[in-house]
This record gives structure tokens, sequence and C-alpha cells, in this order.
């Protein structure tokens, strides 16, 4: 169960199963309830659903919120804690409908609520947060519209708080607040002195992009109180960054805020909510460490840190706990999605079949590389490697100054790998521990090139080196023999991944499966839940995938059931995207096919065939089509 570090990162919802299969087991509430991640495929490919696909385990999002809500109010028990919990989903980590469905469903009985960053976002959560018990929270940079919406909610009779992030929404709050006769509920973002650390850690600090010094929020308050509306001011919030790693930031963070809370209400605001942003992490290396893709805390500690950190101030302070509100989303979603994929080739520097016998009049560079593989064995390896290096050096010369020809450069490259796996598989690696030999592991692994694109559905792996888990969806009872990096089907180098989880470390290559012909071999890259689901760009066009929603479902009938499949984009509409007509597109073609015909190039029952093909491509998937 170590291969792969599946228990560790897999966070309850994810192991090894005796028969070598993925198990997902999306219920917290009752782990006998798990499904098998292969027979899902199956069903997938029985059904013609063409990958890459993204699996959406829609239980596992219900377990995240039950589990969020059901600590806070434990937490808040135990310590006796007088405030609520009410948490709001921040809708930017995954924006997908039935996501946001879902946890709205499974947050009913803890009114959590929605968190909105931007216009389109806020008018998703005026539709889908009818409770008017939850919070809507809106963040983000605002202008008269998204305030307005912010009116139009308390008309509702919605929750509805906004936050404040720079002295002049303030002014045009206030404005249309008396054009409308509407009053609205104040929440001030403060910019926290505490630093966090991390990939996110620009959220916080003086030159952090949002929120209110404290010098601005004071004059927040004496605004509020010239304009008689001091008592909409609701809320405090921060947020100090993402994926925060280290538990002693959050402690940090949270004394900083109650005090900052405490201070105010003493101030006369009459604040009642709490509000601490996210940051909640995921441990997507499984190394339970500070790690840019760890965290060193689980979200029992982060929950009891944050009620009684808030508690300890207030009564030092001598204010009434103020109710709670967190923004996790990164914690919340992560876990529920993945996206599964089929290895459609390899590319190998080693092994390319081809003829290295000797011929009479070969140059004197083959020759001497063609001894390194017969006497290699007497040579110590390190001197062997550097021959062997130095010989194709002064053939890749002499190439270029035209004395060695195409078969000759042909010969010294096969023959030169061949060395380097010959020399690899000889290798003790306990005896020799110079570091070149120890590299050739990684000099020769293959690619497993697999069917998507990086920058659509791991995006974070390219632009911040984050690292998410990818583990092959079967065969996990059979030792993988060979190590590789998983290519993407972009033309782009940097689309690539190659980070392999062992144990508690990370290290360079993955270890894979042999491939076997007519037997596919599907990939699993998990943890994509959050903003990997959502923030892919269009690179190469290949646009969103298929999606399958699967619910856990335990009876006679099986295990699950998949209850939608989302098709991902056609080449037409991501073309659209684009400003392309494809209607156009398709005339010119069969414009052109026309022509051929009248020429007596084409024949006319071939040329309709052409015509209907190029149309078929239209509609089809932008991903490599691999089943039939
Ligand atoms: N709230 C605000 C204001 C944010 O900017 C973010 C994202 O960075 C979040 C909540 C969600 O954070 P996380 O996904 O780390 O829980």
């Amino acid at each position: 169960e170590e291969l792969y570090g599946v228990n560790r990162w897999g966070a309850g919802y994810y192991s090894i199963g005796e028969n070598g299969n993925i198990q997902v087991a999306p219920n917290h509430r009752d782990q006998e309830v798990t499904i098998d991640l292969k027979e899902v495929i199956e069903e997938m490919i029985s059904e013609g659903i063409q990958f890459p696909a993204v699996i959406r385990f829609l239980d596992i999002l219900r377990s995240q919120v039950e589990i969020l809500n059901e600590t806070f109010r434990d937490t808040i028990e135990q310590a006796e804690y007088k405030g609520q919990y009410v948490g709001v989903y921040p809708v930017k980590v995954n924006q997908m409908r039935e996501v946001v469905e879902e946890i709205i469903d499974a947050g009913e009985p803890y009114n959590y609520g929605l968190e909105a960053g931007s216009k389109p976002e806020l008018m998703a959560v005026m539709a889908y947060n009818e409770n008017p018990e939850a919070l809507t929270i809106l963040n983000g940079y605002k202008d008269e519209d998204y305030l307005t919406l912010g009116l139009l909610g308390r008309r509702l009779q919605r929750k509805m708080i906004v936050v404040i992030e720079k002295f002049s929404e303030l002014e045009m709050l206030i404005g249309l607040s008396k054009k409308f006769g509407i009053e609205p509920l104040i929440g001030l973002r403060s910019k926290m002195m505490v630093k966090s650390q991390g990939k996110w850690a620009s959220s916080s600090g003086e030159r952090a992009k949002f929120g209110l010094s404290i010098a601005e929020i004071l004059n927040a308050i004496d605004y509020l109180k010239q304009n008689d509306m001091l008592h909409t001011a609701k809320l405090l919030h921060f947020h100090i960054g993402s994926q925060l790693s280290d538990i002693r930031k959050i402690k940090e963070a949270v004394t900083e805020g109650a005090r900052l809370y405490a201070k105010l209400v003493q101030l006369g605001v009459p604040l009642e909510y709490l509000d601490i942003g996210g940051g909640l992490g995921v441990d997507y290396d499984g190394t339970s460490s500070t790690t840019d893709s760890s965290r060193n805390y689980s979200t029992e500690e982060y929950i009891a840190d944050v009620v009684y950190g808030v508690k300890q101030i207030c009564d030092l302070e001598k204010v009434p706990h103020p109710n709670l509100v967190s923004e996790s989303g990164r914690a919340l979603t992560a876990h529920h999605s993945m996206v599964v994929t089929n290895v459609v080739g390899e590319i190998k520097a080693a092994g390319t079949p081809f003829d290295i016998k000797p011929d009479a009049s070969e140059h004197v560079l083959v020759s001497n590389m063609r001894e390194l593989i017969g006497e290699g064995n007497d040579l110590h390896p390190q001197e062997r490697y550097n021959d062997a290096a130095s010989t194709k050096e002064s053939a890749y010369e002499a190439f270029k100054l035209g004395v060695l020809d195409l078969r000759e450069i042909a010969k010294i490259d096969v023959m030169y790998w061949r060395i380097l796996s010959d020399i690899h598989q000889a290798l003790d690696t306990d005896n020799y521990v110079i570091q070149e030999l120890e590299d050739l592991q990684n000099v020769l692994a293959s690619q497993y090139l697999a069917n998507f694109s990086v920058f659509q559905s791991a995006a974070d792996t390219w632009a911040i080196g984050q690292v998410l888990p990818i583990v092959p969806v079967s065969r996990l009872h059979e030792e993988p023999k060979v190590r590789v990096s998983i290519a993407d089907i972009t033309c782009d180098s940097d689309g690539k991944i190659n980070n392999y989880i062992e144990g508690t470390q990370v290290t360079p290559n993955i270890p894979m499966h042999d491939l076997r012909k007519d037997e596919g071999y599907h990939i699993g890259m998990f943890l994509t839940g959050a903003y990997q689901d959502v923030m892919g760009d269009m690179h190469n066009l290949f646009g969103r995938l298929t999606e399958v929603h699967v619910f856990s479902h335990d009876d006679e009938d099986g295990d699950f059931y998949i209850e939608e499949v989302v098709p991902g984009n056609s080449a037409a509409k991501v073309l659209e995207t684009m400003q392309y007509n494809t209607d156009y597109m398709a005339k010119v073609v069969k414009k052109a096919v026309d022509k051929q015909i009248r020429k007596g190039n084409v024949a006319p029952r071939e040329g309709v065939r052409w015509t209907d093909f190029y149309e078929k491509c239209l509609q089809g998937s932008t991903y490599l089509r691999t089943e039939k």
C-alpha cells in the first residue's frame, strides 16, 4: 500500500484493492461502501465514452461538506464556544454547476453558504444559494453592478455580505445604498501582517493585493459613522493564502485576526462574524509535511486551532465570541474528481531496432563504439560511460562536418543507448555512488504518452510545480517494471509530469507497468477537483474533457451508477471560441472537394465521404480517439 503513497494522499477515499485496482470509498460514514475504479472505466468504455475523462464522485463532496461542518460543530460544543459556524464554499475553486448543487444540498442542514469573487460567480451564487439562513460572501474587486447585485440580495432577504477590499468600494456602496434605499451588510477585509508561506504567500503581508490596512479600517469605521451606517458593519475578513502548509502560520493568523476583531468590537463596531478565509490545505504528496504540496496538520487540528484560538482571545478581551466563517475550497473539493486517461504510446531513448552489424568501410568511430558493447564488461562502468559519451560527441561533430553518413550516425546513436542501458542494468547501485551513473535511470526513462493536456487538466503542475498523484488504475498487485515520465499530447515540451510519490518522498519518474498489446493501460491523475478542473486553458485547442458523474449505490445492481455524462468540447466548439465559423469552414472544404470531383481527381461518392468525414471531425472530440 506504500506503492504510489495511495493511503497517504487518499484521505480514506482511495486505496488499493486485493485485485490490484484502485478502490474508492466515497462515503466517510460508511467505509464499507467501495467502488472499483476499473469497473467504472469498463462501464464507460462499454457506453462508448472516450478518454480522457473527468470522473466525479459527488458522494466525496458530500462527505467533505459533512466532515467540515460537523467537526466545527463538535469542536464548538466541546470548547463551549458561544458563536456558530456558518461556512461558505468559494465557487472560484470549482464553479461546475453540479459541484455547487451538491455542496449546497449537502450543506443545507448546516446553513452552509457560498462565496463569490467576481460578477459572473455572484450571479450563479444568487441563483443557487436560496437559503435565507446561509451566508453569501461577496469578495474580489467590485464595480457598481457588483455592489448593486449585493443590494438586490438584501432586497431578497438574503444574508449577503459585501466585503470591502479597498476604501473606494465603501464610498461606492454607501452611495448606492442611499440611492436605492437598501441597507447593505458590510464586511471589512484586513490586510494581515502575518506572512504565509508557499506558492500563495502574496495573499498576505503589507504588499498584498487585497484588503485594508489598520489605518484604512479605522477610516472606514469613521466613514460609516459619518454616514450613520456603522450598524451595517457585521464581518471582519482575512485570507492569508491558499494551501497553507504550516499550522503555525494558521495559528498566527487566527491570533492576529481575533485580536483585531476584539479591538474593533471594543471600539463599538457591531461585528458578529469573523471570516478566516480559505487556506485549509490538501496533502497532495502524502508527506504530511510543510512542502508546498502538503500540510503538517489535520482538518481536526485546524478547526481546533481556529475555535480555541478565537475563544481565548475574545475571552481575554472580554468580547462575545463571533460566529465563525471559513471559506475552504481546496480541501472541500480536491478529492472528489480525477482525470482518467489512457497511455497511447511510449517514447524510448533506447531500444530502437536497427541493424548495427559492421561493414567493411565503416568509420573508426563506429567500430570504437561497437567495441564498448563487446568489451564493456571488463571496463569500469564510469570509464565505459565516459568513452561512450565522448565517442558519441565526436561522432556528432563528424556528422556535422559531413564525415559520417546517415547510416553510421544512426548506428552510433543506437549503440550508445544500448551501452547506457547495459551499464544501468549491470549497475550495483549500492556500490557505485557516482552521481552520473545514478542519474542514468532518469536519462534512460521512457516517456508514456498519455491522451490529455497538462494545460487543460493539471495547470498548476505546469505553472507552479504542484504535485498531483498519478497512478495506474489497475495492475497494482504487479510490480511496475519501468520508470517513466508522463508526456501529454500537446505540442509543448512543458506538457509533462514526472513526480512519483514514493512513501514520504517525491522522486522523479513514475514507476509504471509495461504496456501490453491489445490491452488498454489507464492511469488516473487524482485530486484534481480544486482549481485544476476549472483553470485549464485552451492551449492547442483541446478544451474541456468529457465528464462522468458517479454516485455510490449499494444493492444487487452494483456498487455505483453513472448519473450523468457531460460531453467534452467538440472541435467545432473550441474553434468557435476563437471566432471561427465552422459552417463556413465545412463549406470551403466541400467546395474544394467538389472542384476535384469536377476535375475528375475524386469520384463523386468518395467526395461525399470526405466532406462527411470533415464534418464528423468538427463534431468530434479534440483529444485522440482511441476507443472504436
Ligand atoms: N477565500 C478567498 C478570499 C480566496 O482568495 C481563496 C483562494 O485563494 C479562497 C477563499 C479559497 O481558498 P482555499 O481553496 O485555499 O480554501
